[in-house]
């Protein structure tokens, strides 16, 4: 039985699934503007692992995971202005490198990779079923949702209205009926990338996206829905709201699962504070990859994570340490020690402990089973990010 904490309740949660033949598992992925950092990399490398060990209980095929891939967006489209190209170069570019970087610590492709561009129709449907329903309305070319139409707003974040409004930083505008609606749908001028909407030449806002993309590919209510801790507010308290609204109180997941920042000193690593490292420069440097993953699955997932150099030097020595002990032995069985520490919340720190004290090479091999071949070879070049936090 595996169990996760789950943030909706605060509580850790036998994970049983709605239909244990078709698990739906969603985690909200990069927004396409710049190279990835070692934080971004963080949830893809732990949903991969929580993904891995649901396969391993459930059977390799009753897990669908989607991770979205959101290629429109005021710094993409800022992105491409400073360049002088079109959106697409710069999507297309920045997320092959998020797909080589990934790869490179061993985390597997999701099963569905939709794109915000091309799943319009389906937001543009959502929105207008708010509206309908009357819990969006439309103001000079905006569409907002109306957040005192939801009774149960906050829910996930368990913010008050004062708490709420300063951690969304909401622009304050003459249109919104509320201070702290959100839009999901905003005008596009002529040299704007765009799209016709009933409300005129328009963009999505990022929270419908995750909304409208789920419904459409995994269905009403997931399974577990994950990201980073940042999420919870304001995007995953808007997602579950623009849902709930739209399919009658259906709840969005039923299990929700954040992982933990990385620090670098005493501040979060964020492309906005400038101390980023990334995957792609650490791989420059002659690390391997799984030295990476090992490095990222050393702390729990929920629990911060100072990144130092000291803390690759000792993946690299676990890792070696590991490797000399399992030889040339056949896999085996995983061990369940191992197996069960990871079923408790996906507890790494202790199933890396009980792995270097696991006796029989053949049940180490199988438990630490190196990632995909091609993961080792580092991807071209470097530079930048994806952080997410926006209003
Ligand atoms: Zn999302």
């Amino acid at each position: 039985m595996i169990r996760l904490h789950d943030t909706l309740t605060r509580t850790k949660r036998d994970f049983v699934p709605a239909d244990p033949k078709r698990i739906t598992m969603y985690v909200c992925g990069p927004t396409v503007y710049g190279r990835a950092h070692i934080g971004n990399a963080r949830p893809a490398v732990a949903f991969d692992t929580l993904a891995r060990l649901i396969r391993h209980e459930f059977g390799e095929e009753a897990l669908v995971y989607a991770r979205n891939v959101t290629d429109v967006d005021d710094k993409i489209i800022a992105a491409a202005e400073a360049e002088g190209v079109d959106v697409p170069v710069i999507t297309e570019r920045y997320e092959r490198h998020y797909l080589e970087d990934m790869g490179a610590l061993g985390v597997r492709d999701p099963d569905i990779a939709p794109h915000a561009t091309k799943e319009i129709g389906p937001m543009i449907a959502m929105i207008q079923a708010l509206i309908d329903k009357g819990c969006a309305y439309q103001a000079e070319g905006h569409v907002l949702f109306n957040v005192p139409s939801d009774p149960d707003y906050g829910v996930l974040s368990r913010r008050d209205r004062e708490a709420m409004l300063a951690g969304a930083r909401v622009e304050v505008a003459p249109y919104k009926r509320d201070p702290a609606d959100f839009v999901l749908w905003k005008p596009s001028g002529p040299a704007v990338v765009g799209w016709d909407s009933p409300w005129g030449r328009g963009r999505p806002g990022w929270h419908i996206e995750c909304s409208a993309m789920i419904k459409a590919h995994l269905g009403e209510t997931i399974d577990i829905h994950g990201g980073g801790l940042d999420l919870i507010f304001p995007h995953h308290e808007n997602e579950i709201a623009q849902s709930r609204c739209a399919h009658d109180g259906a709840p969005l997941a039923r299990y929700w699962v954040h992982n933990g920042f990385v620090d670098m000193g005493a501040e979060k690593m964020s492309k906005s504070l400038g101390n980023i490292v990334t995957p792609a420069e650490l791989l420059a440097q002659g690390h391997k990859g799984e030295t990476l993953r090992l490095a990222l699955l050393s702390a729990h997932y929920r629990q911060p994570l100072p990144w130092t150099e000291s803390l690759v030097a000792q993946a690299k020595a676990t890792l070696d340490g590991l490797f000399r002990k399992a030889g040339d032995a056949e896999p085996g069985e995983a061990d369940e020690g191992v197996l069960d520490a990871l079923r408790d919340d996906l507890n790494t720190p202790l199933a890396l402990s009980r792995l270097s004290a696991v006796g029989d090479p053949a049940a180490l091999k199988a438990s630490a089973r190196r990632p995909r071949k091609h993961a080792t070879s580092p991807p071209p070049t470097a530079s930048a990010t994806s952080s997410r936090p926006r209003a």
